[in-house]
């Protein structure tokens, strides 16, 4: 069986964690704030805070901006569940809007979404496409956008305009016109769960980026606090001598990242752009030359090359679409594939098709291409481990599965 997407762990990342485990240090320290740094020097962010899940992370930032009932964050229907959920925790209402044909926020719904109590947007760069940053950028600093938003806490004030929240968990190491992801918008979320493009296990991180009068390092401080029970000291530094006595300053999260953790991603990121992305954009090549021949086969888009607009993908999935086929007949190509033992997935049930979310009276019939999108989606598996033998196996078996089905349905 070909999996979906297992993770890297090699003698370097072993040894690396064995080393935090006899250092004597295995929560946050040492090594999560030089993971912090090699993160920001990587992507370009001015300040950089570990946690330990990216919804932590969009959470936190949520809350620190003051997001509360009454409140409405617009977001893609085309998205993890986790983006939403974590609106739904701090009482505000998600707005859903419709994606265009790159899986991403369609610019022009966000425009048509937004109203007095709009607080926040949460782009999510599908499969490690980056969003038209550009664009929603500009359009929060539209004057009559400017005008509507209600400022009700002093970071709203502040900003004194909508917030851009990215939910970059699958984006890290993507770039546009040559800035990377982290570095694109007022804040960026990365992942490092065990599927995702660079993983410390479970774990994340948030990019600062905030313009002036804010300052990131300042912020990071305070989301330190924030993120560890509104402690003013964290454990390393009460450990120093005679430093025990520390204060309260605020009813914090615990969702910091560990020493362990951090050390994992210390090494997946010294060699993220030389051998991970570099042989995660080699797979989805091979893909694309294999499929490309097939009229059934719409390819991913991972590259914008426009005069003005240079983007790249970080290769995180590779969702091909079947052109013509309904939810069912994906469905049944897909048990296909994995009697051929290869296994596949689908990114994403669209989060307005989940029980909770249509509880709240979302409907999926308000979300076209969104549905359209996920009804003849099928993520193929992209992951360092992957040989040339296993890529034809899989181009193999999607192939068969698809005529098989598509052969059937024309009887
Ligand atoms: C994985 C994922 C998340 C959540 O990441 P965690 O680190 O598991 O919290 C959020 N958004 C998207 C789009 C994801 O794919």
């Amino acid at each position: 069986m070909i999996s979906f997407s297992p993770p890297r762990i090699d003698q370097k990342i072993i040894d690396e964690v064995v080393d935090t485990l006899r250092s004597g240090w295995i929560t946050t320290g040492p090594k999560t704030k030089l993971f912090e740094k090699r993160i920001a020097e990587y992507c370009g962010g001015k300040a950089v805070l570990c946690l330990n899940s990216a919804t932590a992370g969009l959470e936190l930032m949520l809350k620190w901006f003051g997001v509360k009932e009454g409140d409405e964050v617009i977001l893609p229907a085309y998205t993890y569940s986790a983006t939403a959920n974590v609106i739904i925790h701090c009482s505000a209402r998600p707005v859903f809007v419709d994606v265009g044909g790159d899986f991403n926020i369609a610019v022009s719904e966000i425009e048509r979404a937004i109203t007095e109590k709009t607080k926040v947007i949460m782009p999510v760069d599908f499969g490690g496409l980056p969003c038209d940053y550009d664009s929603v950028n500009a359009l929060v600093q539209k004057n009559e956008i400017k005008k509507i938003f209600s400022a009700t806490s002093s970071e709203q004030k502040m900003l004194g305009r909508i917030f851009i929240l990215s939910d970059a968990a699958h984006s890290m190491g993507a770039v546009v016109n040559g800035k990377k992801t982290g570095s694109l918008t007022d804040a960026s979320v990365f992942s490092f769960h065990a599927v995702k493009n660079l993983t410390t296990a479970e774990g994340g991180a948030v990019a600062l980026n905030l313009p002036p009068p804010f300052n990131n390092e300042a912020l990071y401080k305070t989301l330190c606090v924030k993120s560890l029970h509104g402690q003013d000291k964290d454990a390393l530094a009460k450990a120093q001598k005679g430093n025990w006595r520390y204060d309260v300053v605020d009813a914090g999260y615990k969702m910091n990242m560990t020493d362990i953790l951090a050390s994992i991603g210390l090494v997946e990121l010294e060699r993220y752009d030389s051998d991970t992305l570099k042989k995660k954009k080699l797979i989805c090549e091979k893909y694309n030359d294999g499929l490309a021949i097939y009229p059934w086969a719409l390819l991913p888009i991972q590259k914008v090359e426009a005069q003005d607009r240079k983007v790249e993908t970080s290769y995180h999935l590779y969702p091909l679409r079947i052109k013509g086929i309904n939810e069912s007949q994906r469905d049944e190509i897909m048990r296909k594939i994995f009697d051929r033992n290869v296994s596949v997935n689908v990114h994403f049930i669209p989060v307005p098709m989940m029980s909770f979310y249509k509880g709240l009276s979302y409907n999926i019939n308000d979300y076209p291409n969104t549905y359209k999108m996920y009804c003849n989606e099928i993520s193929l598996p992209v992951f360092y481990d992957l040989d040339d033998k296993q890529i034809k196996t899989i181009i193999e078996a999607v192939v068969k599965s698809v005529s098989e089905v598509l052969n059937v349905s024309a009887r």
